[in-house]
């Protein structure tokens, strides 16, 4: 059988220092776990801009559609700030996610114990939490017909239209049904069925999938503002949750951001299965290049890390790796290892960008 696929797109800023600590994984895989990954690097972003005069190449877009899973890393930095929109370095990144038709993004709120102090909210609240938020990412209201700022008689008016079809609502509760039968097994889905008629229509077709395909999961349905304080109260409520693409840019940043750092936040965006039965797949941690700390070793490279581990679990059936990598992090961080982004009021000295990578591998060693 042929060997697992990943093209890796490092970026800019902290991107290529986070994705080092990744490449020591993927030799441990090979060296401890006998699984060799066919990896290509490429360009995108303000690097790809540099060198091809465009942040994404044609060449690069073909090769992430014929992997089985992208890996990226970051884009951006005020060297590119001033350039003309089309060629921005995130134009890049949101091609890929256009061609690659990435409807379904995952983003998951892990809280590991050691971090718990984090949280803005309660420990008990917070510690040992584990969600994961699907948000429908290529329809709705961000791209609904008509859009625009009109003239109306003497003023002007604003208009964006929140548009979804059955088909669109079909697929990614089914990705959200497929991901909780991976974990708890309990979906609950967020619309405004109340006030909005796309919300009736989300409700039915979320209700007929999971009747129809997904007897098995279990599934309830809240309004999107009720599940916001839901969120806040007692999250460990939830497993997955299915959304659409505008509470799911409101709810997934809540719900991450009760777990502590950006750097610790990773992400999957999920398409239609390919031949092989995988889905098109781009993995990347949530935060950005992170300019104010590139090339000083600060960065911290677990969001990066554990974007990797979502591609084994989801891209490649290996959960119980996944798990080992998760595993790894959580060791590290109970043995008291912070980067600086993780040092809490009480100080002490952070370790740096390589060094938590190598804590990881030596807790990956440890664990085997
Ligand atoms: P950012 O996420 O890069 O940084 C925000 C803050 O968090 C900074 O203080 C940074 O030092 C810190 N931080 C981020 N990641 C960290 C990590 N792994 N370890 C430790 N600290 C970390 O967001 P920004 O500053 O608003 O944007 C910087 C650039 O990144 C901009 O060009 C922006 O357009 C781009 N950006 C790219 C992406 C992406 O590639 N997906 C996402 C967001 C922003």
């Amino acid at each position: 059988m042929a060997n697992p696929s990943l093209l890796i797109l490092a970026g800019d800023g902290i991107g290529p220092e986070v994705m080092a600590e990744v490449k020591k994984i993927i030799d441990w895989m090979r060296a401890r776990r006998g699984v060799t990954f066919d990896v290509t690097e490429d360009l995108v972003g303000g690097c790809a801009y540099d060198k091809h005069g465009v942040p994404l190449h044609d060449d690069t877009m073909a090769k992430a559609q014929e992997v089985d899973a992208v890996l990226l890393g970051a884009v951006g930095g005020p060297k590119y700030d001033s350039l003309d929109f089309s060629v921005k370095p995130e134009r890049g990144l949101l091609r890929l996610r256009k061609e690659m038709d990435l409807f379904s993004n995952l983003r998951p709120a892990q809280c590991f114990d050691a971090l718990a102090d984090f949280s803005s909210l309660k420990k008990e609240v917070v510690a040992g939490l584990d969600i994961v938020i699907v948000r429908e990412l290529t329809s709705g209201v961000y791209f609904g017909e008509p859009r625009g700022i009109f003239v109306e008689g003497n003023e002007r008016v604003g208009i964006n239209t929140q548009r979804y079809t059955e088909s669109e609502i079909a697929r990614v509760a089914r990705s959200a049904f497929e991901l909780a039968r991976k974990r708890g097994n309990k979906v609950c889905s967020m619309e405004k069925a109340n006030v909005m008629e796309s919300g009736i229509l989300w409700r039915d077709v979320v209700q007929e999938i999971h009747d129809k395909e997904y007897p098995d999961v279990q599934l309830s349905h809240m309004y999107a503002d009720a599940g916001a304080m839901q969120l806040t109260r007692w999250p460990k409520q939830f497993d997955v949750i299915v959304t659409d693409n505008l509470f799911g840019d409101l709810l997934s940043d809540l719900a991450a951001m009760l777990t502590g750092s950006l750097g610790m936040l990773p992400s999957a965006s999920l398409g239609a299965p390919m031949a092989n039965g995988r889905p098109k797949a781009l993995y990347e941690p949530v935060h950005g290049s992170a300019p104010d700390i590139a090339g000083t070793g600060k960065a911290n490279p677990i969001a990066c890390i554990l974007s990797f581990a979502m591609a084994l679990r989801y891209s490649f059936d290996m959960g119980e790796d996944a798990a080992r990598v998760e595993a790894a992090v959580e060791k590290v961080l109970a043995d008291g290892l912070r980067t600086a982004d993780l040092m809490g009021p009480e100080g002490g000295t952070p370790v740096s960008t390589t060094q938590m990578g190598d804590a990881i591998v030596a807790a990956l060693d440890a664990g085997l």
